[in-house]
């Protein structure tokens, strides 16, 4: 997840794609038996739990199913991943219907982008920085890590029980809403500041080999804390982790410690436009 600033008060988690992604997860690993698995998890069983999570996700989550946008998404992890070199997973990109501003990688590769993070990306730097950032969680084995700090303290196995109970008593909105967010802290916006870092640093180094400006990494996140400190709701991603001027800081002084081509990219020729307003259209946000 692209978490980073200073976030003093509780996040009202609703049961959005984020808290029902983890929900799946962790459901899938209480039923499945993951937190039986000894060590840290392998390739092989981080591709068992992310191919899982997939088939669940795909009963429970609003797709966005336009092929110019799917497409446009797909070609973007592509080129980012082309760029990244070899992989041990095959990823797959998937867009949500989601107003919330938000993307989020699920083990092995299944990466998620909502509706709401496309539209409120200013060119297509910005939106590829994001991707980059959650294929570099993926890339980093940040989820593997992870789940096997989460799995070592046995938290994933008491919100399985948790969500168990959720899903098979039927939705509450106050109890869905707290499992909601503790899951989602203890497993999705729980990566440390140190892989947060590394996610970042990844896209940075990552995206000028795929003819992209890394700039749009570091200005989505001032534009969100701008929008932040307007007074409306904080975007999801801006957490709990007090980090994002100092990553604003970090990202600004890895790339001019770069020597970058003055040809890469911020936009994409009206491309990313075509995208947004198809979004807006399809979704009714805007009259044809
Ligand atoms: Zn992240």
């Amino acid at each position: 997840m692209l978490q980073s600033g200073p976030d003093p008060e509780p996040r009202r988690t609703r049961w959005g794609a984020g808290s029902r992604a983890v929900a799946w997860l962790v459901l899938v690993c209480f039923v499945s038996g993951c937190q039986s698995v000894a060590g840290p998890l392998s390739i092989e069983q981080e591709r068992e739990l992310g191919g899982e999570f997939a088939r669940q996700a795909r009963g429970e989550f609003d797709f966005f199913r336009d092929r110019l946008v799917n497409n446009y998404i797909e070609k973007m992890g592509r080129d980012i991943l082309e760029a990244a070199g070899p992989q041990p997973f095959e990823y797959k990109f998937y867009v949500l219907e989601e107003d919330e501003l938000n993307a989020f990688a699920a083990p092995a590769g299944h990466i998620y982008v909502h509706t709401g993070l496309i539209l409120a990306a200013d060119n297509m730097s910005e939106l590829a920085g994001v991707m980059a950032h959650e294929v570099g969680h993926v890339a980093r084995r940040h989820i593997a890590r992870n789940y096997n700090r989460q799995r070592s303290t046995g938290i994933l196995y008491k919100l399985g029980a948790a969500l168990l109970a959720v899903f098979v008593g039927g939705y509450a909105a106050q109890g869905g809403a707290l499992v909601g967010q503790l899951a989602a802290m203890a497993y999705l916006n729980n990566f440390s500041r140190d892989a947060e870092r590394e996610a970042d640093a990844f896209a940075v180094e990552v995206l000028p080999k795929a003819g992209i400006h890394p700039e749009g990494l570091v200005s989505f996140f001032e534009t969100l804390n701008a929008q932040k400190g307007g007074g409306g709701s904080p975007p999801s991603f801006l957490s709990s982790h007090p980090a994002t001027d100092e990553r604003i800081a970090n990202g600004r002084r890895a790339i001019a410690e770069l020597d970058l081509d003055p040809g890469l990219k911020l936009e994409d020729d009206g491309k990313l436009e075509i995208v947004q307003r198809r979004i807006l259209l399809l979704t009714g946000m805007a009259s044809p």
